[in-house]
């Protein structure tokens, strides 16, 4: 489990090291700011939707490893996928990073694949919204909302399921 572990922290540092799809997108057509004020983490996300599908999508901003990482694999899990598919791999890396204990079992999920290198940060409450960040700011782009997003007010919103949950 430990291996397992250290492989995880490695995908993740090189992520947050060489961040891939890290650039401006001119030709995106949603766009959103995210921010997390819990950690200072900033994200801008930027999406080419071609009919229901992500063409291209890209991200700038500045953040801890954690936020950076997630947004890089996230750049490259939602790729070529339709609104659809994105909106459901939102939500299983959501009940994966909060860790619903039901849902340990999430790693094996083959829809995440790469993304279950973020199952070890339901241990660490402050890190969910780190992670989470540059999924709810995609999530804001794609709804057409170029208002910045804030990971407190979206995560309140839904109760107490994440930060006090452990
Ligand atoms: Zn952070």
């Amino acid at each position: 489990m430990s291996d397992l572990r250290d492989l995880y922290q490695e995908v993740i540092l090189d992520h947050s090291k060489r961040p891939r799809n890290f650039r401006e997108l001119p030709e995106a057509n949603y766009r959103a700011d995210g921010y997390n004020p819990l950690c200072g983490d900033r994200a801008t996300v930027f999406v080419r939707l071609d009919g229901d599908r992500v063409a291209d999508v890209a991200f700038k901003g500045s953040g801890c490893s954690i936020s950076t990482a997630s947004a890089s694999m996230m750049t490259e899990s939602v790729k070529g996928k339709s609104r659809e598919e994105v909106e459901r791999l939102f939500t299983r890396f959501h009940e994966l990073v909060t860790g619903s204990p039901d849902k340990k079992d999430q790693a094996a999920v083959p829809e995440l694949g790469k993304l279950a290198v973020f199952s070890g940060v339901c241990e660490f409450p402050v890190r969910v919204k780190c992670a989470s960040l540059p999924w709810h700011t995609l999530k804001a782009a794609l709804e057409g909302d170029a208002v910045p997003v804030s990971t407190e007010l979206s995560e309140s919103s839904s109760g107490d399921g994440g930060g006090k949950a452990r």
